[in-house]
């Protein structure tokens, strides 16, 4: 589940009509791990680079930025990445799908079903987004969520 503020902040750094943009995703798991709560969606990292279809996300400031979020009251985590497709839909490109299954064998993240949310500018007008989890199998399902009425 996504809070609609998470939806703002990524319309908020989303504000570049020729560019990619993105970051990670910090949330936790809720009931045993079968509900990811995402509340903060990242800006890009200073060291990330971006195109108008493409988009690598660096990792500047990611571990403070994580060190500090754990030591909230209420623990949050990294639970996946974000990204903003200025063009096109909000689908997973090969790219998309290649990292995302990278980051579940990644032993640094600690993350086996990481998070894949795309926005893009259509889904940002409706303060949507489409929620990706990474399989065992490590491809992506869309996940269907009801977003609450703005
Ligand atoms: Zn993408």
């Amino acid at each position: 589940m996504i809070a609609v503020e998470v939806i703002e902040q990524m319309a908020a750094i989303a504000n570049d009509p020729d560019s990619e943009t993105g970051g990670v995703l910090i949330g936790r798991y809720v009931e045993n791990g079968a509900i990811a709560l995402v509340d903060m969606a990242s800006p890009p990292p200073g060291d990330s680079s971006a195109g108008l279809d493409w988009f690598e996300r660096g990792r500047n400031g990611l571990g403070e930025l994580l060190r500090e979020q754990w030591n909230q009251p209420q623990r949050r985590y990294y639970v996946g990445e974000w990204h903003f497709h200025p063009i096109g839909r909000a689908d997973a490109s090969l790219q998309d799908r290649r990292q995302m299954a990278e980051i579940a064998q990644d032993p640094n993240y600690r993350c086996e079903r990481p998070l894949l949310v795309i926005a893009s500018p259509g889904t940002l007008r409706r303060r949507t987004a489409r929620v990706f989890v990474t399989s065992q199998q490590r491809d992506l399902q869309e996940f269907q969520q009801d977003v609450p009425a703005p």
